[in-house]
């Protein structure tokens, strides 16, 4: 499916009440749209929970919430093209006032709004803040969200998310597998499915394709030998890719029987890769971190070893041109 160009861009926004109450200073420098390539933004690396997490009084969290981290925002990207002069978020998250309003300064304020969200799949983390858009805060109108077809059910026949799709606050853009959007003439998007805990929607990662680089997103997924695809194939067809990085490894999660929070552990991913060029395995830079996953923190070994072996941790601020 080919949507010929941005012509939902014009389509006429309202902001109601547009106030985003104690909203963080994200301390990203202003800048202008330019007709420079397109650039990838992390703007969250935490999972869905976020850090600290609800009721978590160990040490990973304890002191956050005393002092809270302008970081540590659940797992989202930003994407900036100058040509198309558009901007989009990847995921739509608890923390998407602060997100959005980053995203704003990273167009230097020339879009209100971004012009579409891409959505991965229906669990809290990653479509939860389009609550943010209805009529008891922004009451936006026309925000496409891009989502296959059983997240765009999803949407359509549960409240309170049907009544955002009823009053207009979004436009749903249907996707589809593996078929892009084209967003300009050098950028696409494309969806890939994987597989997930898939309860209320299938769920994909995105191969975003720029004019002379491309970024996978991958932030769900089971383990990786469940998928139908190779993971280092995938890696080489990119220059970066983020992938799950939930839990460090088994210890982490108290050696729980992983049928019930199947992710790839990050020392599975790293293992499945190693005997790959270093050029292939820096690629990678980890996200969608849980509150407990030792690699939040840059001064511990687990960062130190993934670092050691190639791998990035992706951090919240980095920016990434295609
Ligand atoms: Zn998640
Ligand atoms: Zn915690």
């Amino acid at each position: 499916m080919l949507w010929p160009s941005f012509s939902w861009i014009s389509i006429p926004i309202v902001l109601c009440a547009l106030t985003f109450g104690s909203s963080v200073d994200l301390t990203v420098a202003s800048r202008s749209f330019d007709a420079s390539p397109p650039v990838i933004h992390v703007l969250g690396t935490v999972q869905d929970g976020g850090s600290p997490h609800i009721g978590c009084d160990r040490i990973c969290c304890r002191n956050l919430f005393l002092r809270p981290a302008l970081d540590r925002q659940v797992v989202s990207l930003g994407l900036v093209d100058g040509e198309s002069q558009s901007s989009f978020l990847f995921e739509a998250t608890p923390d998407l006032p602060a997100q959005w309003n980053q995203l704003q300064k990273l167009t230097g304020g020339e879009i209100s709004i971004p012009s579409g969200i891409f959505l991965t799949h229906a669990h809290m983390g990653h479509y939860s803040g389009l609550m943010h858009l209805g009529r008891e805060a922004m009451g936006a109108q026309g925000v496409p969200v891009y989502a296959m077809p059983r997240m765009t059910q999803f949407l359509k026949e549960n409240g309170p998310w049907s009544q955002l799709v009823e009053l207009s606050n979004v436009v749903l853009m249907p996707l589809a597998n593996e078929e892009a959007v084209h967003i300009s003439s050098q950028l696409q998007v494309v969806p890939i499915e994987v597989p997930h805990r898939d309860e209320f929607s299938e769920t994909v990662g995105y191969r975003i394709v720029g004019p002379n680089r491309s970024v996978l997103f991958i932030p769900d997924i089971n383990k990786w030998d469940s998928w139908n695809r190779d993971l280092a194939a995938e890696l080489r067809q990119v220059d970066r890719a983020y992938l799950d990085a939930t839990f460090y490894d088994a210890a982490e999660v108290g050696y729980r029987d992983m049928s019930e929070i199947p992710h790839p552990f990050m020392v599975e991913t790293m293992d499945c890769l190693q005997n790959l060029p270093e050029k292939e395995r820096s690629k990678v830079h980890f996200i969608h971190m849980n509150h407990t996953n030792p690699c939040l923190d840059e001064s511990s070994a687990a960062y130190r070893e993934v670092r050691e072996r190639g791998y990035h941790i992706a951090k919240f601020g980095d920016s990434f041109t295609l």
